[in-house]
């Protein structure tokens, strides 16, 4: 059968990258986080003390850098598996600081595009079905309340033994969607031809059921 590529965008924590991990494994696709690729470019730049808003540092940072994105979902920066690393609030807002540079965006999205030029990737950020995957099939645009977001992150933080203070996340949350939503290059929106999914009071496979009967809709035509 065919392999398509599947966007998935929508504000922090409405669940995109759990979806996008289920939908993986049924279609036997594989899932591009691409968040987490501007959290290593974040954590790297920390580490080197470059300034989160120096364009030109980060950029040529970029293109010295190893970031190596496995099938499995690891995140490998110079060699060092850094997937919880990158998990810290701290490198979320700096994520979210780096992600306002068009020139980091470009070497990016680039690199993205690359990947999965060949078809049967998921990928979910908050660009994809706007700039990355303007022509993908299916393209979902998920999103929930703050306060379903929050429960949600601090849930997920605990099993991962990461301190979790739900003020703190919900209050990280908002501003981050402030921020993703109004800066000036590719700013989060819904693509026009995207289907929205409010998950907030959905469970995991309900969330999974619904966008599978878009995808094998697609898939059968
Ligand atoms: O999805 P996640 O919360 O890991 O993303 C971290 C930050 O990276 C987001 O807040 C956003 O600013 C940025 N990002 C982006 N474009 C993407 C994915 C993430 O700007 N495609």
């Amino acid at each position: 059968m065919k392999k398509i590529n599947i966007a998935i965008d929508g504000p922090s924590a409405a669940g995109k990258s759990t979806i996008a991990d289920v939908l993986a494994e049924r279609l036997g696709y594989t899932h591009l986080d691409t968040g987490a690729m501007y959290r290593a470019v974040a954590l790297n730049a920390i580490r080197k003390q470059i300034p989160l808003d120096d364009e030109e540092a980060i950029v040529n940072m970029i293109r010295e850098m190893k970031l190596e994105m496995s099938a499995d979902g690891k995140v490998i920066l110079e060699d060092e598996d850094v997937s919880d690393a990158i998990r810290a609030n701290e490198i979320s807002m700096g994520a979210s600081d780096v992600s306002k540079l068009q020139g980091c965006r470009a070497a990016l999205v680039e690199m993205q595009q690359k990947i999965c030029e060949g078809g049967g990737y998921i990928l979910d950020g908050r660009d994809i079905g706007t700039v990355v995957l303007k022509d993908a099939p299916v393209k979902i645009y998920m999103v929930a309340s703050a306060e379903a977001r929050a429960e949600r992150r601090v849930k997920q933080n605990l099993e991962k033994g990461i301190e979790a203070d739900y003020e703190t996340i919900l209050e990280d949350i908002k501003k981050r969607d402030y921020q993703d939503m109004h800066r000036e290059h590719s700013p989060l929106t819904k693509a026009e031809d995207a289907i929205e999914i409010d998950t907030s009071d959905m469970g995991i496979q309900e969330v999974a059921d619904a966008v599978m009967e878009i995808v094998n809709r697609v898939l059968g035509e």
